[in-house]
């Protein structure tokens, strides 16, 4: 009998990676401003607009788990100072929609749709992101019960409440449940503290070197199963 029941995961650079995503995201983002709002890229280049959409969070610290709000807010703010007074909303939510658009074009790591399948058939999955990416826009979310984001909660990991949701989703206990992450602190900590099981995907280049915390590692996602499998056969 199957002693684990929930499986939770990380999304960004664990099933996918994100920075070239990301980096396509903010190029559409900028690239669609120029059109619509021409004052404005007058007067931020990317990096500068960068820097205006950090310094806004650090006078409005509340956004912090809220990153889709952020970016509408400080871009709105950035237009008012462009003179786009009237429109900044409207400007600001279309701007966003682009980029947000362009943010859900992942490209899956090599054999992780296979193995989502697989293990969703023993397996309750659940994804928990900090990030924004909207799992039910990608053919895989049929294997996923539930999908949390951090902005959804309103706290981000590695605090418990992403985890306790997830949790409580399942029906389970800490103990018959493995979150599977690439973030040492927010994904193997933060699980490893509500006394999940965890395992650290070190998937990118420069990963992080395995966590004296995280229980197992993995590098290629067809060596999950096998760990899944593994910790699933551990007394506790
Ligand atoms: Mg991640």
């Amino acid at each position: 009998m199957s002693k684990i029941k929930l499986l939770s995961f990380d999304l960004d650079d664990t099933l996918w990676h994100t920075a070239p995503t990301i980096a396509r995201a903010e190029q559409a983002f900028y690239l669609h401003l120029q059109a619509a709002a021409p004052a404005l890229t007058a007067k931020f280049s990317p990096k500068a607009l960068r820097e205006h959409r950090l310094q806004y969070l650090s006078a409005n610290p509340g956004l912090e788990h809220h990153i889709s709000q952020w970016r509408v807010d400080s871009l709105n703010q950035a237009l008012i100072e462009s003179g786009y007074g009237g429109q900044s909303r409207e400007l600001a939510a279309a701007a966003f929609d682009v980029f947000y658009h362009a943010r859900q074009n992942v490209q899956l790591f090599e054999h992780c749709a296979k193995v989502l399948a697989e293990l969703s058939q023993d397996f309750l999955l659940i994804s928990l992101t900090n990030g924004n990416a909207d799992l039910s826009r990608l053919p895989i979310s049929r294997h996923f019960h539930s999908h949390f984001r951090a902005e959804q909660v309103g706290a981000a990991k590695p605090a418990a409440p992403l985890f306790l949701e997830a949790l409580r989703q399942a029906e389970c206990l800490p103990h018959e449940s493995i979150h599977i992450g690439d973030n040492t602190n927010d994904d193997i900590a933060g699980a490893k503290a509500v006394g999940m099981h965890a395992i650290q995907a070190r998937l990118i280049e420069h990963a992080p070197e395995p966590h004296p915390l995280a229980d197992l590692h993995f590098d290629d996602w067809r060596d999950l199963p096998r760990l899944i499998k593994q910790l699933n056969a551990s007394p506790r």
